[in-house]
């Protein structure tokens, strides 16, 4: 597991003039800035998507920033912007080809900001699938735009009581994972990170609220279940010949139909392009680089579809909800 970049320098002049301007000292060398604060140079300071670069000293690889556009239905989020073709420099922690970030045998390459949860996790996932955030769901999220590198926070902070002895105040904060995007971020930071969710009396970890796609349900099973969990696989990306506008995402793990023929079908939906180039531009290049597989995340229940005598394997989702219900990573994050 490579580091997650949380932060990048931006490498377009009026960017890196704009940040300049921001420095006490004038011979100060301009920090990596993060992924809301590019949000907020954009589109004024900061054009494209792909005008970043990795944060590691003398390293120049590409980093792309998904959902930079504040009308994005996403949090904005820094990836690699090229994973076939790795243009990190040896050794660099952000490298995602590099297994661990811990071990780096350079200690100074190690990131800081290597990302994890501190504080309490509370999963906000119930029997209804991921909708859009509402104004209240989103007034208690603190948006950081500082431009010297704070990372966000969302959650409200506590106060412990101090103890004799203790006079130091500690603050514990709660992150509430309420879309799609913070519950798969928990996940692949750590599959065993604890979270308290109303359904379980104690927290649960966080693996518990995932499953390989091949054991998504089907509508039918709904009622029998308390929640539907996140189901995920490796997946390929294709065009559709006739229709530009959508790209269809095949998974690679098949499934068994519980039914007397036993077929087994690769699970399928459909995806605007738009949307991806939006919020997850990075994987629309993978398409150029040969259509490696890729890790796809979707919360929707199986659906069996008859097309001219042929089955297919869907997801029983209407095009608007998937928008909150998928997630995407080009390789093992
Ligand atoms: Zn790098």
């Amino acid at each position: 597991m490579c580091a997650k970049i949380m932060h990048a320098f931006p490498t377009e002049a009026s960017a890196i003039q704009h940040l300049k301007k921001m420095l006490t000292q004038a011979d100060k060398a301009i920090s990596p800035i993060t992924a809301y604060a590019a949000r907020s140079m954009y589109p004024e300071h900061i054009s494209d998507q792909f005008h970043f670069q990795c944060p590691s000293a003398g390293c120049t690889a590409p980093v792309t920033c998904r959902s930079l556009s504040s009308q994005s239905k996403y949090k904005p989020t820094f990836v690699n912007q090229s994973v076939k073709i790795d243009l990190h420099k040896d050794g660099c922690p952000y490298s995602p080809k590099f297994e661990n970030p811990s071990s780096a045998v350079n200690k100074k390459s190690t990131p800081k900001d290597t990302f994890e949860f501190k504080g309490k996790l509370e999963s906000h996932l119930h029997p209804v699938l991921f909708q859009p955030p509402t104004p209240a769901a989103t007034s208690t999220t603190t948006q950081t735009n500082d431009l010297s590198g704070t990372s966000i926070t969302d959650g409200k902070y506590v106060r412990h009581t101090s103890t004799p002895g203790d006079r130091k105040r500690t603050k514990e904060i709660t992150h509430h994972l309420r879309s799609m995007q913070d519950h798969v971020d928990c996940f692949t930071a750590n599959k065993n990170s604890l979270v308290r969710n109303a359904f379980f009396s104690r927290p649960q970890p966080i693996r518990n609220f995932f499953s390989h796609v091949c054991q998504n349900e089907f509508d039918s099973a709904l009622d029998d279940i308390p929640f539907l969990k996140i189901a995920f696989g490796s997946a390929r990306i294709n065009e559709l010949p006739n229709r530009p506008e959508l790209l269809r995402i095949t998974f690679s793990e098949s499934v068994r139909l519980n039914n007397h023929t036993n077929t087994r079908l690769y699970p399928s939906f459909l995806i605007s392009r738009t949307f991806l180039e939006n919020e997850f531009p990075d994987i629309l290049q993978y398409i150029d680089e040969g259509r490696p597989s890729l890790r796809a995340f979707i919360r929707a229940p199986f659906i069996l579809n008859a097309i001219d005598d042929k089955a297919y394997l869907n997801f029983d989702i209407t095009p608007e909800a998937l928008l909150y219900n998928v997630h995407f990573y080009a390789y093992q994050p």
